[in-house]
């Protein structure tokens, strides 16, 4: 049996994210206030949860790997009253080493299908930037555009491409739109 999934973008979508800045410290992990709500309602409905996120940081000697891991761990301690994640993927190189799994590269969501057995027609991506949802196309899933963080000014920016895109005004508000279509 297949599985269902909800793929999310870390910075910006899950957490606060102040845009052009890099999150390093675990301290300036901040859930946005909707968050546990919609991971409640994603785990009553049925979906494994994965976080997929470029970090670009590590490639571009921002930081190393080890601060991604705290941010990480912080972030999954904020998460557990309302769910477990199921697995956190991410892309440490930076834009210019060319690597294969950069979103909107596919190969972190296409990873994540393989290896959990999930059912990519029943999943949806969800984050805040327009290079989000093109990693959702080219995964084969759903995209939802969230308004948080870089959301506004990449759906104005993008207006012509995403005009058949479905656009949230936050992480909440894509969870309940989910639920509306397993109605
Ligand atoms: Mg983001
Ligand atoms: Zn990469």
């Amino acid at each position: 049996m297949k599985y269902k999934a909800i793929l999310m973008d870390r910075d910006g979508t899950v957490i606060k994210e102040k845009p052009g800045t890099y999150l390093c410290d675990p301290k300036g992990v901040k859930l946005y206030k909707n968050t546990l709500n919609a991971f409640k309602l994603f785990k009553q409905m049925g979906y494994k949860l994965f976080i997929v996120s470029n970090q670009s940081g590590i490639g571009r000697g921002y930081f190393s790997e080890d601060k991604v891991k705290a941010v990480n761990a912080q972030m999954l301690k904020l998460l557990k009253p309302a769910a477990e994640i199921d697995g956190i993927y991410y892309c440490p190189h930076a834009p210019n080493e060319n690597c294969l799994c950069r979103k909107p590269k596919p190969y972190m969501g296409l990873e994540i299908i393989k290896q959990h057995n999930i059912d990519k027609d029943k999943s949806f991506m969800i984050g805040d930037k327009k290079s989000d949802m093109d990693f959702a196309a080219n995964v084969g899933m759903r995209g939802i555009m969230v308004l948080t963080a870089n959301g506004k000014k990449q759906q104005k920016k993008y207006a012509k491409e995403l005009k058949n895109t479905k656009i949230c005004l936050d992480i909440y508000g894509a969870a309940k739109y989910i639920k509306e279509l397993n109605k």
